[in-house]
């Protein structure tokens, strides 16, 4: 029956952590996939989350029953608070309806799905470039993806005129992806005032912002100051979507945890959306899984370990910052032929290093270097003490 069944390619960044695991080389570094690593190079659980673990055996859903399909109550209504503030009035006044999902993955694909049913627009907006997987979650639906321009490789920054220019064109009721914050792969963000003129833009043209939430936290060390893109489009009082993800600011990838978000004009819709969510995933999945969301739950309830939590996020956030600066400190005192001034701009997790195919691929051979062959290196995976080993790598490679 399935003889005929053709073998599919590898999907590259698998391939590369696979490529990585089996180097033997002691100098290897893996810099490909989007995990954040400690200091010494090791997987990084938030302490928070060991405590919160040892915990949950007197948890309500210790029992293992089913949850309900829209997952657990408590931890939808801390999601949606920590990505609206606890005081936006979307919530108080029950126009936001946020549903647990399997992770950022799970949130996309959910409200791909509802946008297809839904929105009368079948054409959603990516940047160029965006998170890979992007394409393959929002088009399965029978949207139509085109691409607005985002980065402009001349300045390795905002092509901020041909965002406005693409948006400017877009026909009403299109869907917009907007990376709420630490853009991946580019680490390239909006200014505040970028992000305003976007808004209005945005509302003018009517078209519909859909806010891809994976890194609140991890760029400025602040859930407030990096939940801002979002919270101006939920103060003009218009709707919007949210998928947000659990994965790197709790350090939960594997318990794939995430939410999608739907605020809507009025408490009565807020509400008919919600039933036709679950009549979505139902048939998908019929409902979440438990114990990662009842990690989330346990730490944003909790006054003590929401402030552990958001402490670590910040010291998080402050290593990328470090390793960022050592990075472009290193290639500059190597005179390394161009302007890395790129790399301190850039926010977040990744730096876009502007290295080519080719550059890469001579770190990855002569260097044991892993990383996506956009030129994207994952600041999460790079320790300090590491920082010169790949500075003579990509000295090499550009001057070679
Ligand atoms: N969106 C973006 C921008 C991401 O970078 C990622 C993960 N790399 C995701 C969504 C998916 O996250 P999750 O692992 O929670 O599915």
């Amino acid at each position: 029956m399935f003889f005929n069944v053709p073998l599919a390619p590898d999907i590259p960044i698998y391939a590369t952590t696979a490529a990585y695991k089996k180097d033997p080389n002691p100098n290897k570094l893996h810099l490909g996939v989007g995990v954040y690593r400690t200091e010494e190079g090791n997987s990084h659980m938030p302490n928070v989350v060991r405590q919160v673990e040892k915990t949950l055996a007197n948890d309500p859903y210790a029992d293992k029953e089913y949850l309900p399909i829209t997952g657990i109550p408590e931890f939808n209504r801390l999601s949606a608070e920590i990505i609206f503030g606890s005081d936006s009035p979307a919530i108080k006044e029950s126009r936001v309806t946020t549903v647990q999902c399997v992770a950022g993955s799970g949130a996309l694909s959910l409200g791909a799905k509802f946008l297809a049913k839904y929105n009368h627009q079948h054409v959603v907006y990516l940047p160029e470039p965006t998170y890979g997987n992007h394409f393959n979650l929002l088009s399965g639906s029978g949207l139509a993806l085109k691409t607005y321009r985002y980065y402009d490789p001349k300045t390795r920054g905002l092509d901020f005129q041909g965002l406005l220019e693409d948006l400017d064109s877009a026909s009403v009721g299109s869907v917009v992806v907007f990376h709420a914050c630490g853009h991946n792969p580019t680490g390239v963000d909006p200014t505040c005032q970028q992000w305003e003129q976007i808004r209005q833009l945005v509302r003018l043209r009517r078209l519909f912002p859909f806010f891809d939430c994976a890194y609140q936290g991890l760029v400025s060390g602040s859930l407030d100051a990096d939940g801002q893109s979002i919270r101006m489009f939920v103060r003009d009082g218009g709707e919007c979507i949210v998928a947000q993800s659990y994965s790197k600011i709790m350090g939960l990838y594997g318990e794939r945890v995430g939410s999608l978000s739907i605020v809507c004009k009025t408490a009565d819709t807020a509400r008919r959306v919600e039933s036709q969510l679950k009549l979505i995933i139902r048939p998908l999945y019929s409902n979440p899984p438990i114990h990662g969301a009842a990690i989330v739950t346990g730490i944003l309830k909790d006054r003590n370990l929401y402030k552990e939590w958001t402490a670590e996020l910040k010291a998080m956030s402050d290593r990328l910052v470090k390793v960022r600066h050592q990075l472009y400190n290193a290639l500059c005192e190597r005179g390394t032929p161009g302007d890395w001034n790129h790399i301190i701009r850039q926010v977040g997790m990744y730096s876009f290093t502007g290295l080519n195919e080719e550059q890469v691929g001579f770190l990855t051979k002569e260097y044991h270097i892993y990383m996506s062959s956009d030129g994207r290196i994952n600041l999460g995976g790079l320790s300090s003490n590491a920082v010169p080993y790949l500075a003579d790598a990509i000295h090499a490679a550009v001057t070679r």
